[in-house]
């Protein structure tokens, strides 16, 4: 029997809410995370962090965050502030790749205002806030597709909470579906190494590039340099709340910093140099057939143009003949 070989890199990565935050298959982010590292011979350590949990940064090279809804919102609120708050910023000022998805990513903004009950504060990594306009509005459900660096990105959207974007970048336009309002054609947003979607599905089955890009981040990241010390990157939390950390926040975040030296000759330059390529041509598929779900058939078509340049054989014509 072959001896399992050696990893060549390992990484760590942080599940928020395991139990909480899990809608439309989230945990399939984290699935597709670990099988594509594991097919370059990357081990992918996961480990949830619930209600209660302390988030020490040094500890994880990436973190991920689902979805859910009001109900399980409202306590992952309170913990993410009281609890987490001054770890994971201090992981995104470290530039950590970090991904939060719909309700995960409303926390990760200034507040969420829910139909019902008081305003969720939320940690302002984002600035951005989000306004639910209450249960007789229409929620924003459906398939969606965004432009994401000269591609695209496809999934599924169920929320109440529309978001509004003040200096935060979108992570994309919406080419179709609601995305953060259904009013400014953006979604999601970005800050660091940190995103924030609205696409469940769950997200990265589907869209293979983006999830290659995130463990990308990672190696470069934590093989590319040694770690500074978490705690000198400890920022005060967002001010618009009023909030800022208290005597016991700040105390509570001298957490011991080990920092981890690892290093990989010129990984820093090029990382993706270090993810072989691998056949990707059901995700492509299925992401092409997701936009042409959505009627958007040329971009179906680049989608699997880029796949066949990436190496994969897939069947072009069927689609352009049947189409055009
Ligand atoms: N509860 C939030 C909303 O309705 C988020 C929903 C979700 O995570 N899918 O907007």
């Amino acid at each position: 029997m072959k001896e399992a070989s050696e990893p060549r890199f390992t990484l760590s990565l942080g599940h928020l809410y395991p139990d909480q935050l899990n809608l439309y298959g989230d945990r399939g982010n984290i699935l597709t995370l670990r099988r594509r590292c594991e097919l370059r011979g990357i081990e992918l350590r996961v480990v949830g962090l619930g209600i209660g949990d302390a988030l020490a940064p040094d500890e994880y090279d990436m973190l991920f965050i689902g979805g859910g809804q009001d109900k399980e919102q409202a306590p992952v609120a309170q913990d993410l502030y009281e609890i987490k708050g001054i770890g994971l910023w201090a992981a995104i000022e470290d530039d950590m790749p970090v991904l939060a998805v719909c309700g995960g990513y409303q926390l990760l903004a200034h507040y969420y205002r829910p139909a019902n009950g008081p305003d969720m504060r939320g940690l302002g990594v984002f600035d951005a806030w989000t306004i639910h306009k209450g249960a007789h509005v229409p929620r924003c459900i459906g398939d969606v597709a965004i432009s994401w660096n000269d591609s695209t990105l496809v999934g599924f959207e169920n929320h109440g909470g529309r978001t509004y974007l003040g200096t935060a970048k979108p992570l994309g336009k919406v080419l179709k579906g609601y995305g953060n309002n259904a009013e400014d054609h953006t979604e999601g947003a970005v800050y660091r190494n940190a995103y924030g979607t609205y696409m469940h599905g769950s997200l990265l089955p589907k869209n293979p590039h983006f999830a290659d890009f995130l463990i990308a981040l990672a190696l470069k990241r934590s093989y590319g340099r040694t770690n500074r010390a978490a705690e000198n990157l400890v920022q005060p939390m967002d001010q618009n709340n009023g909030s800022t950390p208290t005597a016991q926040h700040t105390k509570a975040s001298k957490w011991p910093s080990k920092s981890r030296s690892r290093s990989q000759q010129g990984i820093e330059d090029d990382p993706v140099k270090f993810l072989t390529p691998l056949d990707d041509t059901l995700e492509w598929e299925a992401h092409a057939a997701l936009l042409e779900r959505m009627g958007l058939y040329t971009a179906a078509a680049d989608a699997l143009r880029r796949s066949i340049e990436a190496g994969t054989v897939l069947h072009l014509h069927e689609i352009s003949a049947a189409r055009e």
